[in-house]
């Protein structure tokens, strides 16, 4: 029985994990951290093998940190921090760290079949929409969907389009234009259940991982 701790367990998605973890047979919901809560992060990593964070951009590095320092594994969630400081923390320690800026497999999906795409139609532009109360823009996705599809020989026209608004989740659209067509790729989270079959994933698999410091989800398929 893998035991793991939330962080971030009032927020919207900590809430979520929580309740997903409790549904998993083989995982034990061992500790709930949040200001909100009146709980801090260092006072459940006794009892934790895995602590999967959800927070904010502000304060995830120094959660990362407190993580591998303790020796506990540590799932990020959390988008918009700096993630080659992570890195470096992760790789200093004993413990792992496996950052993933979306867990919905659908999304994961639109990224690799980006990178497929790209070398074929180069050009393209990314629309990220998201519900009015997230703190970072561009998304994470965005950034890293970027990032695989400039590596694959594509070039994202500047700057990724960000839309905030009440009513949506996680939502992002990849549009390739070539000579007389165009090809969008479109996902949707419409529930943060979209992402907890991912997050499950990586709380089982984070402290086999042969790298101290993983990203990106596919990295588990
Ligand atoms: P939220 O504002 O609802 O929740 C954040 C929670 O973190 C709050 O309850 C807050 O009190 C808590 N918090 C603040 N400082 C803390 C600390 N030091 N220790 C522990 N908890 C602390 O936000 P949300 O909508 O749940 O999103 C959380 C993060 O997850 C955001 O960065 C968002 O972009 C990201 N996100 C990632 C994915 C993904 O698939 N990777 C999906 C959805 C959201």
């Amino acid at each position: 029985m893998t035991r793991v701790a939330v962080s971030g367990a009032a927020g919207r998605m900590g809430q979520t994990v929580c309740e997903a973890v409790e549904a998993a047979a083989d995982l034990e919901l061992s500790g709930k951290a949040d200001p909100a809560l009146g709980v801090a992060l260092a006072d459940v990593l006794g009892e934790a093998d895995v602590v999967v964070d959800f927070t904010v951009p502000d304060t995830a590095l120094e959660n990362v940190k407190t993580c591998l320092a303790a020796g506990v594994h540590v799932v990020v969630g959390t988008t918009g921090f700096d993630l080659e400081a992570a890195r470096a923390a992760a790789e200093a320690s004993e413990a792992n760290c496996f950052v993933a800026p979306n867990f919905a497999i659908g999304a994961v999906l639109l990224m690799m079949v980006s990178q497929t795409i790209a070398p074929h139609m180069p050009e393209c532009e990314i629309v990220e929409l998201h519900h009015d109360r997230k703190l970072d823009a561009p998304s994470g996705t965005a950034k890293r969907t970027e990032e695989l599809i400039d590596a694959a020989g594509g070039n994202v026209h500047q700057p990724i389009h960000s839309v905030r608004l009440p009513g949506l989740v996680a939502h992002q659209e990849v549009i390739f234009g070539g000579e007389g067509q165009t090809l969008s790729l479109r996902h949707d989270s419409i529930d943060r259940h979209s992402f907890m079959p991912g997050v499950l994933l990586a709380a089982r698999r984070v402290g086999g991982l042969p790298d101290r410091f993983t990203v990106g989800l596919e990295k588990l398929l």
